[in-house]
């Protein structure tokens, strides 16, 4: 296996960069190979993979230092995002700190120097538009039942009017003059020849000299989009949903972004998740545990389980009711619902109470006692051994 580059040579920065000149490397690069630019290329998805994870490692003051010092077996065991710090396995992963690095709905998110959209892209190439990401927050039932909801999404869709030309005929579409309609213009400064974007059509290698009054020449006009999203059951926080095409349409009738949907899912009062799992603590009373009880526990989507307790349950204990979890959200079974005992002190004790109790521990042997016994044995030996230097510094 060939070694891996160093995290700092493949964003091509100094070991002192700063976090501002480690983003602007990362993004830099990551325009330059990501896999929407390149569609197929299996070289510049390999080297997204690697950017995306040394930026990882180097945007996270933690993880740098910890690098630093101890190169990237210092990470071993570190939790990368969802992967061995072997490297970046899925362009899932990638994608993800990409996403977490630029995502957003604001006008200053990546998508609009990238994919294409905020009306600088050429109308000759019809680009794809830009994608863009939500956040959508869900109730723990809702993820554990699944949910179909429906977004509104205020988004640049093609201009019927004009069908995304931007002019309002045809003929209103004139190759520009100045360029020959190539865009471009060579422009001769002292020795060096330069090309620049041409500045009688910017850079469009065209001109409309008919505008389409719906549009004002853009070729797209914004519009509420009501999207119906399906959540699927099992889902959780941290996951995205990519709605294929219900980004921006592209300017000049080039095919739409796509959505990204970022779910978080709400904590519950009761549950807590882990993984497919969910833990339940349940307290129970000091004679219940001592006696054994049977037990209506509540469970996801208003189900109760009925659960037994044996007698002499200690504190902490956890009983396991297979398949009452969370769905998984890969369609592989169920995962259980973990049942914790928390064994309550009685409190306020009335006087006959009291004296019942008293005439209890009276009779209470050993036996009644199976951790205690062995923690008392060792107290023991630890006193005896005091006693003996005690008594061994009164005989000097
Ligand atoms: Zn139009
Ligand atoms: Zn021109």
């Amino acid at each position: 296996m060939v070694a891996m580059a160093d995290y700092y040579e493949m964003l091509e920065i100094p070991r002192t960069a700063t976090p501002e000149e480690i983003k602007k490397a990362y993004r830099q690069k990551a325009i330059k190979f990501h896999p929407d630019k390149n569609p197929g290329n299996s070289e510049s998805e390999k080297r997204f993979k690697e950017i995306s994870e040394a930026y990882e490692v180097l945007s996270d003051e933690k993880k740098r230092k910890i690098y630093d010092r101890h190169g990237k077996d210092g990470l071993q065991g570190h939790a990368m995002s969802g992967g061995a710090p072997g490297g970046f396995s899925s362009m899932d992963e990638a994608l993800r700190t990409f996403m977490g690095a630029f995502g957003g709905m604001g006008g200053d998110s990546i998508f609009e120097s990238f994919f294409g959209g905020g009306g600088q892209g050429s109308r000759g190439h019809r680009q794809q538009g830009a994608s863009k990401r939500v956040n959508m927050s869900l109730s723990f039932e809702e993820a554990a039942r699944g949910v179909d909801k429906e977004l509104v999404i205020s988004n640049n869709v093609t201009c019927s009017a004009c069908k995304g030309r931007g002019a309002a005929s045809a003929q209103g579409i004139k190759k520009c003059t100045r360029c020959n309609g190539t865009g471009q213009v060579i422009e001769q400064r002292g020795f060096f020849s330069m090309s620049m974007a041409c500045s009688q059509c910017h850079g469009e290698g065209q001109t409309i000299s008919d505008p389409c009054k719906e549009c004002h020449a853009e070729g797209v006009i914004k519009e509420k989009q009501h999207v119906k999203v399906h959540i699927p059951a099992g889902i959780d926080s941290g996951m995205r949903l990519k709605m294929n095409g219900y980004g921006d349409a592209g300017p000049g009738g080039g095919p739409a972004g796509d959505l990204y949907v970022f779910v978080q899912v709400e904590p519950h009062d009761l549950f807590e998740r882990e993984g497919d799992d969910i833990l339940l603590d349940l307290p129970i009373s000091f004679a219940e545990a001592a006696l054994g009880c049977k037990k209506e526990v509540p469970s996801l989507l208003n189900h109760t389980c009925r659960i037994t307790i044996p007698e002499g349950t200690q504190n902490g204990k956890i009983f396991r009711v297979s398949g009452e979890g969370f769905p998984n959200v890969h369609g592989q079974g169920k995962g259980d619902l973990l049942v914790k005992i928390f064994v309550e002190t009685p409190s306020k004790l009335n006087e006959g109470q009291k004296k019942l109790l008293q005439e209890f521990s009276a009779l209470e042997g050993p036996a009644n006692l199976p951790k205690r016994k062995g923690f008392l044995d060792k107290i023991k030996g630890i006193f005896s051994c005091v006693v003996s230097m005690i008594s061994f510094l009164f005989t000097v």
